[in-house]
Formats: structure tokens, C-alpha cells, sequence
């Protein structure tokens, strides 16, 4: 039966073979590897990947084509999550985790974020995005598209951008242009703040005037940062920091106890 791609679940199927001969490659996938698909659609990624692969997990939200999933492929070899890639808690699927997907754009941001937490149980992951979100997030402090979810990303991930994907590789065609990324976690010994949630809660609050000088931004907090010994010119903006600075800047308010770890 012909399906018809269901809007609200960001539903733009692949058709150029030649992209995801591409994309496949770019994952290389081996034998053995625990590999989950977040949004697998009508198969375009998920076939290919099968040939490759001795087992493959899946988590796709639209029912009928879950069940579609189901009829076509033996549950040996493909196994069917019903439901929100945002819910899932992906710690029950393993380790050495490798996350794929052409991801539905109107979820990208959340999921990016919701998989944060999981990223240590994660060997890499590759995804389809918009363009203009793997911009930001790959931006270098000081570019434009350089922002929270650069900082929060880049804090945790290696990541590459591989190549774009034209409009016309997908049924229907988007009105953007796409691109694919590789995300890599950072090993142990990266630069950690010391609390994760003053960091997220840092890093939203100085981009949400991020052409603003931070002083300013941060009004209350400023008096508390020990501008000089940071290194941080007190004019500079949120989008001038880097990563290490913003992770500096996090655990000289926490311990100035204006942000609760
Ligand atoms: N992988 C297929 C392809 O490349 O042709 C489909 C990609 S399509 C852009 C996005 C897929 O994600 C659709 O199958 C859609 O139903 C599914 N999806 C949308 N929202 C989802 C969610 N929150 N959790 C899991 N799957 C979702």
C-alpha cells in the first residue's frame, strides 16, 4: 500500500540512491555493531543497513509504518520500537551504541539534546539535519551561527560535517537544504564543568542576548566572576566564548553559589 507522508512527523522520504549509498558508507557499518535507526520511514537507510548488518533496532513514532517494519523484516534481525525517539531511554539499549537517522527536522534540536545524557554509552553517531542546524552545530566562537547548541554540543562531541544533501534527493522535497554529521563523544579526559545542570543553565541564560555583553547579560552574577582571572574580557559577548571558557566561567558561579549544581 502507498503511504502518505504524514507532515506532523516531519515525514521526507530518501529516493536518491546514490545518497544513501553515501551516507551508508559514511556510517560504515560492521557486522557486529549495535547500531539504532531513530526514524527508519520506509526503509531507505534501514534495507541497506540490514544487508550489512547481523541485527539492527529501530524507533519510529507513525504505527503504520512500525507495523509496516514489522511485516517486512524478520524480528531476528530487526527489532521495532513503537514510539517517541524523545522518550526513549536509550541506557537499555547497550553500549558501544552507534545512532543513526535522517532525523525529522521539527524534533533535530530536542533530540540532539535528549541524547546528550546518553553519550558516554555511544561510539558515534551520524545524522541527516537541516543544513543550517549542522552550521551551528559546528560554529566557531565568533561566527554567527555559533550558539547554544554549538557550546552544549561541541562540550561533548567531535563533530564533522560530511556533505549536503539537495531537495531533491527526498519525496516530498523539504524547502531546505540538507546536510549529514558525524558526532563523536569526547573521551573521559575532556573538559568537564563540575556540574552539568549550572552549565546548561550558564550557557542558556548568556545566549538567550547573545550580542550583548555578558556583563550586562548576566547582570546579578557579574559581580561574582573573577573576570580577569578567567581570562575574559568583561566587554566580551556569549558568542565570543569558547567552550572552555563557558565551562570556567560555570564552576566560578557554582562556586560562588549563584548557580545550584
Ligand atoms: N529514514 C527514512 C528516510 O530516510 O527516508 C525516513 C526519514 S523521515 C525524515 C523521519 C522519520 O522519523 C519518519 O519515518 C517519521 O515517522 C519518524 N519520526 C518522526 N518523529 C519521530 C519521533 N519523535 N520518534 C521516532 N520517529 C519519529
Amino acid at each position: 500500500m502507498v503511504h502518505q507522508a504524514r507532515k506532523r512527523f516531519g515525514q521526507n522520504f530518501l529516493v536518491d540512491e546514490g545518497i544513501i549509498e553515501s551516507i551508508v558508507r559514511g556510517i560504515a557499518p560492521q557486522r557486529g555493531d549495535t547500531v539504532i535507526e531513530i526514524g527508519p520511514g520506509l526503509s531507505a537507510l534501514t534495507k541497506p543497513l540490514l544487508q550489512l548488518l547481523d541485527h539492527l533496532t529501530v524507533v519510529e513514532i507513525d504505527r503504520d509504518l512500525a507495523g509496516r517494519l514489522r511485516r517486512q523484516y524478520p524480528a531476528g534481525s530487526l527489532t521495532v520500537i513503537e514510539g517517541d525517539a524523545l522518550q526513549v531511554d536509550f541506557s537499555q539499549l547497550g553500549t558501544g551504541l552507534r545512532i543513526v537517522g535522517n532525523l525529522p527536522y521539527n524534533i533535530s534540536s530536542p533530540l540532539l539534546f535528549h541524547l546528550i545524557a546518553y553519550a558516554d554509552q555511544v561510539v558515534d553517531q551520524h545524522f541527516m539535519l537541516q543544513r543550517e542546524v549542522i552550521d551551528r552545530m559546528v560554529a566557531t566562537p565568533g561566527s554567527g551561527d555559533y550558539g547554544r547548541l554549538s557550546v552544549m554540543l561541541q562540550s561533548r562531541y567531535r563533530m564533522y560535517k560530511l556533505f549536503d544533501v539537495p531537495p531533491e534527493a527526498f519525496n516530498p522535497a523539504p524547502r531546505v537544504v540538507s546536510a549529514v554529521v558525524r558526532m563523536v563523544p569526547l573521551p573521559e579526559s575532556r573538559l568537564k564543568p563540575q556540574s552539568q545542570s549550572a552549565f546548561e543553565k550558564l550557557v542558556a541564560r548568556a545566549f538567550t542576548q547573545r550580542r550583548k555583553m555578558l556583563r550586562r547579560s548576566l547582570n546579578d552574577w557579574s559581580g561574582l566572576i573573577d573576570w580577569d582571572g578567567l581570562g575574559i574580557l568583561p566587554t566580551a559577548r556569549a558568542e565570543e566564548l569558547s567552550v572552555a571558557q563557558f565551562i570556567a566561567l560555570s564552576d566560578c558561579l557554582l562556586s560562588a553559589g549563584a548557580l545550584k549544581g
